[in-house]
């Protein structure tokens, strides 16, 4: 299990590459984009398309709770191949 550490300096972010960490740009945007470190430790950067309390339109997408410090995403998340699992209260936990 993984925690989730949300940053909010994106320089920070990028520079630390802590497994499980994400940042959320644009902070206000409806949508916006989830860009996170891969939980396993592997350092690969991606981005999800999120809304805040909502499933945005387009496809994939997910809905965060909105929540900093105790972030969940819905549906799981999907590296193929590689990772799968759920964040949930602020854990990434695979499956
Ligand atoms: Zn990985």
């Amino acid at each position: 299990m993984t925690r989730a550490i949300r940053f909010s300096d994106k320089r920070k972010f990028r520079e630390q590459k802590l497994a499980g960490s994400f940042f959320i740009d644009p902070p206000n945007g409806e949508p916006t984009n989830f860009f996170y470190f891969c939980p396993c430790g592997c350092g690969v950067q991606s981005a999800l398309k999120i809304g805040v309390k909502f499933k945005p339109a387009e496809n994939p997408s997910w809905e965060w709770n909105g929540l900093s410090f105790e972030p969940s995403l819905l549906p799981s998340v999907n590296h193929v191949g590689h990772w799968h699992g759920w964040l949930k209260n602020g854990d990434w936990v695979s499956v």
